[in-house]
């Protein structure tokens, strides 16, 4: 079992944080944002609640763009190193997504599949026996499930 809270930082260690609640599913993202974001061929994505989410040191930078179906994201990152912690959040819904690689311990980190693989790199294997979705998925709740299904909280 993962003990709570989970902790997390950036490469310089300017911006801690710790979630005090389990991720509500986690899953690679080969959309074309997350490809430019993270500057590699997929993003892992923790979906957590905002209300989760609380940075202990620092005060992280923030960036808003207009996503395509019209609603605001937001990202946040260390102002000092640059290092992205929130790779898109919708502050209409609370929801973040957290980008795996900045938790202390990635250790039990296991995507339950993969979305936007019509944009995926040609070379990129999705997770065996993983969820699947073209483009975003139309109904997040199987992964939802295949996630709580791991129990690792
Ligand atoms: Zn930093
Ligand atoms: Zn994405």
């Amino acid at each position: 079992m993962v003990g709570l809270p989970l902790k997390g930082g950036c490469m310089c260690g300017a911006l801690r944080y710790e979630m005090s609640m389990p991720p509500v599913m986690i899953y690679n993202c080969h959309c074309t944002n997350c490809q430019k974001i993270s500057g590699a061929a997929f993003n892992t994505s923790v979906i957590v609640a905002e209300a989760a989410l609380r940075f202990t040191t620092g005060e992280p930078a923030r960036v808003e763009w207009v996503s395509d179906t019209g609603t605001t994201r937001c990202g946040l990152f260390c102002g000092a190193c640059g290092t992205r912690i929130v790779n898109g959040g919708d502050p209409s819904t609370g929801v973040y997504s957290l980008r795996a690689g900045t938790l202390d311990d990635t250790s039990w980190v296991q995507p339950v599949g993969d979305t936007f693989t019509s944009s995926a790199q040609p070379w990129v294997t999705f997770i065996e026996g993983g969820l699947r979705a073209e483009r975003q998925a139309l109904d997040y709740a199987p992964f939802i499930a295949a996630y709580r299904a791991q129990g690792r909280f």
